[in-house]
Formats: C-alpha cells, sequence, structure tokens
C-alpha cells in the first residue's frame, strides 16, 4: 500500500512549482563573459556572490568583476 499510495502522490499533481512570474522585478543581470555565467540581479543575494570594492558581484567560477547587462524588457534609453 505504501508504494501505491506514493504513487498517487506524484500523480495527483502535486506539483511544487517555483513561480518565477510572480517573483521579484529583474531590472538586469549579471555576466561573466568569460565564464558566460549569467546571474539575474535579484538572485545575486541567493547566489552568496563576493562585492568587490564597487558592490560589483564577482564571478563564483573566477573572481571577476562581472558585467551587468539591463534586461530588455525596460530597456528604455532615454
Ligand atoms: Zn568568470
Amino acid at each position: 500500500m505504501g508504494i501505491v499510495s506514493t504513487i498517487e502522490d506524484a500523480l495527483t499533481g502535486r506539483t511544487e512549482k517555483s513561480a518565477d512570474e510572480s517573483g521579484p522585478e529583474s531590472t538586469g543581470a549579471y555576466w561573466c563573459d568569460d565564464c558566460g555565467v549569467r546571474i539575474r540581479d535579484v538572485e545575486v543575494a541567493a547566489e552568496g556572490l563576493d562585492h568587490d570594492d564597487e558592490g560589483t558581484p564577482q564571478c563564483p567560477d573566477c573572481g571577476d568583476a562581472m558585467r551587468f547587462e539591463r534586461s530588455h524588457a525596460d530597456g528604455c534609453a532615454c
């Protein structure tokens, strides 16, 4: 019986979706061009990245300062 109920649980739509849509607004993402690492600004804290003297997040792989790129969603160039 234990196995059956486990399967039922799996089939009854108990999917724990991480609600990306309702997450905090992101204004852009930090890139490390060398490593191809991309981390959204709202995820920097969650990733626990170090920051350099200017407050720029540092690449978790190589430790270089990352390049900020604004998302195109609010890309007003005014
Ligand atoms: Zn890197």
